[in-house]
């Protein structure tokens, strides 16, 4: 098997739980592996696919604006719109896999909190990757737009490198990791506290 193909399968698969947990609805959402690193190169997710039905063949590879690249399998097909963030976030983060869903408490937690959304003393921090207990988390929180240059020029600026993930406002969120599997770790403890944080915010509000 190619590192193409292992990336295809491994990202099929992940797609498959992604959207078993109802967080890639319709067709949202793309995962990506990085395949090379001089110059950048990184297998995404192809445009438009149910992310529960996807082939290990479901993929294409991109450079790091995104694009498709001419040597590969099937040049014709058209990435994910949002590959040019994924490979944004790769290049300056050095991730070696990043995951995009339109999981819906990052997108409510960044209404709450547009400035960014603060987390500290849970325990899920943990498989965040941070500490948990006096360990000031910021997720940072950009505009969405469509222009991936912006986005990434925005996702660079308010990048920091203990904080392996990025929610875009009003459309979903960013998170990477070494590798698929620690990416996903790393969402879906990161979803649980987003969800904690919009929950207890709204309980404390009501109560007062
Ligand atoms: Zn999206």
């Amino acid at each position: 098997m190619t590192a193409l193909e292992a990336a295809g399968r491994a990202i099929a698969a992940e797609s498959a739980r992604y959207a078993g947990m109802g967080w890639m609805r319709g067709t949202s959402g793309n995962l990506s592996v990085v395949l090379g690193r001089a110059p950048l190169r990184l297998a995404v997710t192809v445009s438009g696919r149910d992310k529960g039905e996807l082939s290990m063949d479901d993929v294409v590879v991109v450079d790091e604006r995104g694009e498709a690249v001419a040597d590969q399998p099937h040049p014709e097909r058209t990435p994910s719109a949002e590959a040019g963030l994924h490979g944004r976030i790769a290049a300056v983060s050095g991730a070696g896999a990043v995951v995009h869903v339109h999981a819906l408490a990052p997108v409510v937690a960044a209404e709450r909190w547009p400035g960014g959304v603060p987390l500290r003393d849970l325990e899920m921090l943990k498989g965040f990757g941070r500490a948990a207990h006096d360990d000031p988390v910021t997720v940072p929180v950009i505009a969405n737009g469509q222009d991936m240059r912006a986005l990434g020029d925005a996702f660079e600026a308010g990048y920091a490198a203990d904080t392996p993930a990025l929610i875009v406002a009003r459309h979903g969120v960013y998170v990477w990791g070494d590798d698929l599997r620690q990416a996903r770790h790393r969402l879906e403890c990161l979803e649980w506290l987003l969800r904690f944080s919009v929950q207890w915010d709204t309980h404390t509000r009501s109560a007062r």
